[in-house]
């Protein structure tokens, strides 16, 4: 019912009739990680932040979750701007998202776990895990950590006991959750590091590996930008993959090659073409809260907040002017943070998949339309 009202918005101008279907959740901005393509914790950033990483108040979570769930939220995503697993009550915050009946996802660095958190991950029926590993092999690991070569290793194997452990417990049980994901960030320091992940990917039996390309804090990561010799690379180690494909193993390897062939890859625009093609109506399925309780409309709009959790009921922002008025400029076809989207948007499968339906709206239009006109004449045949 929910999904419906959504598209029904969508129909009426972009207006929310009711809340978003995944909320993305930052519960802390906490990690203990120094990967390199990280806009907050980068070494490569000039000065670290001076102030001390955000956590949401476990109490304003439980009252978050409430909200949500009133207002027909059907996934909490738990990512963002540092490691979820560092929130002093990441278990007990996890368990109550499933005693509200969300869908829960993780996205980790699956690492400073120890056994008995992972089994409980999967005791708790957590619906998806992704692990961010970006490496097949401990070298590269510690060279995208910008880490001593034995600690990256000593950390990589570690991450795959880890993933290991989920995989063996979760095998005894009914319902095999969580369906895991290798997601992979592609940086010109890794570019040889495709075919590896996806026969990792594929040693390992997981369900899912993704491929995104960087997008680079300009002026500071443009050592890791793509430039073209590493576009090519990519492309050709890419050919090869498309041969080895698995059909057990799902992947956007087509999304991917679609980017790095995009016009505008060489400047680090992959979706700039495919953006402009849809409504950005993101405003009605999705929703970020940082861990400093500001809300986005979407994961390249982290500069300007539409309010704050922390003063207001969710549901005030949601169905808020400021929301709204994002929404109305999104429905008209203005891309609301057009500096941004063109270099890769989070939504896009989002847009994809509201264009088909509205693309099966119009058949069926066009069908009644057609059959009323049958009617028509047939009942003008046979009439007085
Ligand atoms: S990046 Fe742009 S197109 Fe994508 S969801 Fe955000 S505002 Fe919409």
């Amino acid at each position: 019912m929910s999904e419906l009202l959504r598209y029904a918005g969508t129909l009426r101008g972009g207006e929310a009739l009711v809340g978003p279907r995944r909320v993305q959740l930052d519960l802390t901005d906490r990690c203990q990680g120094r990967c390199v393509a990280c806009w907050n914790n980068s070494p490569l950033l000039p000065t670290r932040p001076a102030r001390e990483p955000a956590v949401l108040p476990t109490a304003r979570v439980n009252t978050l979750l409430g909200e949500l769930t009133s207002c027909g939220v059907e996934e909490v995503f738990l990512s963002g701007g540092g490691e979820p697993s560092l929130h002093p009550d990441f278990l007990p915050i996890l368990t109550r998202i499933k005693a509200h009946g969300l869908r829960c996802s993780v996205n980790t660095d699956l690492l400073r776990y120890n056994p008995w958190i992972l089994e409980e991950l999967v005791c708790l029926e957590l619906d998806s895990l992704t692990v961010s590993l970006w490496a097949g092999d401990g070298p590269s690991y510690a060279a995208l950590r910008q880490q001593g070569r034995e600690a990256g290793e000593a950390c990589f194997e570690q991450v795959l006991r880890n993933l290991e452990t989920v995989l063996e417990v979760r095998a005894r049980t009914p319902r095999r959750l969580p369906r895991v994901k290798l997601y992979n960030v592609v940086t010109r320091r890794n570019v040889e590091q495709l075919g590896p992940l996806y026969e990792l990917a594929l040693r390992l039996g997981v369900e899912a590996c993704e491929f995104v390309p960087l997008d680079p804090l300009p002026g500071v990561m443009d050592e890791l930008t793509l430039d073209r010799a590493a576009l090519q690379s990519l492309e050709r180690a890419l050919e090869l993959l498309f041969l080895r494909r698995h059909p057990g193993l799902a992947d956007n390897l087509d999304q991917f090659l679609r980017r790095l062939r995009a016009p505008g890859a060489g400047e680090g625009r992959y979706d700039a073409s495919e953006v402009v093609q849809y409504p950005c109506l993101a405003g009605l399925f999705f929703s970020r809260i940082r861990a400093d309780g500001s809300v986005n409309y979407c994961l390249k709009s982290g500069r300007y907040p539409i309010g704050s959790i922390l003063e207001q009921d969710f549901r005030a922002l949601w169905y808020g002017e400021v929301y709204a008025g994002l929404r109305r400029t999104a429905a008209a076809g203005v891309l609301p943070f057009a500096e941004s989207c063109g270099r890769t948007c989070d939504n896009l499968d989002d847009h994809r998949e509201l264009a088909r339906w509205f693309d099966r709206l119009d058949e069926s239009r066009q069908g009644v339309a057609a059959l009323m006109a049958e009617l028509g004449a047939t009942c003008g045949e046979v009439g007085p």
